[in-house]
């Protein structure tokens, strides 16, 4: 069999690929007619692909490379790591020196009494142990019956049975029998697109009011906890109004409901403070956190757990646990992650230089013809298009429709853009340097005017 390296021609690789690689959340026929796009280096923001094409990474890979790509020291951990303790367990009463470092900078970086760190492979994973100890947790109060948990439409958790049930994307629910049992949805705050005359603040109020509505539907002794992300991000970077968390809160308090905040897209920087709940004030029982733990250098997730629920837990034999708990090289490499974050002052970078300057060129964005609204916190933004017939017009083509023409354009011009429906987000590193912030939206601007002439040749305007 031919050797399969960076160097052979990028058509071989592309048919190699179809052949035996199934791609996540696509359509294999379809896509692998054109043949995928094959990425072989990147550094900093910038990717490089077979053809030596230079790509900018609004992205940050999949919402994970917050530090940027190619950072020497993340490489020298891991291979020290490997050679001095490549793999252990921490079942059976056993421990080792990455993690027990990794646990106990977590729990300093974590905010309020979130002490306790149950680690995982992925975001995933940890939203899976949720599951499992929060309805251990009730059980182990004497209340087994409290099992259900409420969470949001168009929310997104992970892609396992249990996470892809606490999401709520409908298109997954469509296959493979989910959601598992006793879990609930209510809608989300997606005042652009959901909010009608309302104002946004009426509207978060109300959209956070249907918790209220729904345990009392339920049974406050029948609920566990609820969850949901401080900012949706697969759910198109949407952004709730300033009313919605407060009263969130007030209702889990009110109700003795435990609140999980899945801060796998916003931890570690990505809203301009260390995490989400710190920026939209939420003090949650349990953190769901990986990607930005490791800068997607590693796989690792984890759930950070209050004082009071881990003391509960810690009554009993918990049975659970994954083969790469707290797995060494990961942990390590995430330390040195984290080591990087601080000294760099990488979140500060986010509050008081590149969000500023991202949030300008972002907002400017909403002139364009194509663009009904922007929203942005931190590194992370969305825009939605727009027809032109009025601030939230729909179009008639399908939904989706012109946010693929617009993220086709993006891929054309060389920048990562991606589309959720007729939203374009974006979340770059986080080390994103105010250049390379406008030649990202320089290139978005030409993909969104080629788009825009597009459609309206294609008669979609
Ligand atoms: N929670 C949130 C908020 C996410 O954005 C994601 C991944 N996009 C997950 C959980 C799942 O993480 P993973 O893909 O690592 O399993």
């Amino acid at each position: 069999m031919t050797k399969i390296t960076n160097h052979l021609p990028t058509a071989e690789l592309q048919a190699i690929d179809a052949a035996h690689h199934m791609h996540p959340f696509s359509q294999n026929d379809g896509f692998q007619r054109k043949g995928a796009r094959i990425i072989t280096r990147a550094d900093g923001v910038m990717l490089t692909d077979s053809d030596g094409e230079s790509i900018i990474d609004g992205m940050a890979g999949l919402w994970c490379v917050n530090i940027g790509y190619g950072r020497k020291e993340l490489a020298d951990v891991a291979a020290r790591q490997m050679q001095e303790l490549p793999y252990y367990n921490t079942f059976f009463q056993t421990s080792h020196v990455p993690a027990i470092a990794l646990a106990a900078r977590i729990a300093e970086l974590a905010p309020g009494d979130l002490n306790h760190v149950f680690f995982a492979g992925s975001g995933s994973e940890a939203n899976d142990t949720n599951i499992r100890m929060v309805r251990h947790y009730w059980a182990l109060k004497g209340k087994p019956e409290k099992s259900v948990i409420i969470s949001r439409k168009n929310g997104y958790h992970g892609s396992s049975m249990g996470s892809g049930s606490l999401g709520g994307m409908a298109p997954m629910h469509a296959q493979g029998g989910m959601p598992i049992p006793d879990i609930a949805h209510i809608d989300q705050p997606y005042w652009y697109g959901e909010g009608g005359d309302m104002t946004p603040e009426d509207f978060g109020l109300a959209r956070a009011r249907q918790l209220e509505a729904k345990i009392l539907e339920i049974g406050v002794d029948r609920v566990a906890a609820f969850i949901g992300e401080p900012v949706q991000g697969a759910g198109g970077v949407i952004i709730p109004p300033s009313t919605y968390w407060p009263e969130i809160q007030r209702i889990c308090d009110h109700y003795g409901i435990l609140l999980i905040a899945d801060e796998v897209i916003t931890g570690f920087g990505r809203t301009g403070q260390w995490f989400g709940s710190q920026t939209y004030g939420i003090r949650p029982h349990i953190m769901t956190i990986a990607k930005g733990l490791s800068s997607g250098y590693a796989p690792i997730g984890a759930s950070v757990v209050c004082d009071e629920v881990a003391a509960t837990i810690a009554q009993d034999e918990f049975n659970h646990g994954y083969t790469y708990s707290g797995h060494p090289v990961a942990a390590a490499v995430a330390l040195e992650n984290l080591r990087i974050m601080e000294e760099e002052g990488v979140v500060d970078h986010v509050r008081d230089v590149a969000g500023p300057h991202l949030a300008k060129r972002w907002h400017a964005l909403a002139d364009h013809p194509l663009v009904g609204e922007t929203s942005l916190i931190g590194m992370m933004g969305s825009l939605a298009l727009t027809p032109g017939t009025g601030a939230r017009g729909r179009f008639a083509a399908a939904p989706g429709t012109a946010g693929f023409i617009v993220r086709e354009r993006c891929f054309a011009n060389n920048v990562i853009v991606r589309h959720v429906y007729d939203r374009m987000v974006v979340s770059p590193p986080l080390v994103m340097t105010p250049d390379q912030i406008d030649m990202m939206i320089d290139r978005l601007t030409t993909a969104l005017d080629e788009a825009h002439a597009q459609m309206r040749a294609d008669g979609l305007l």
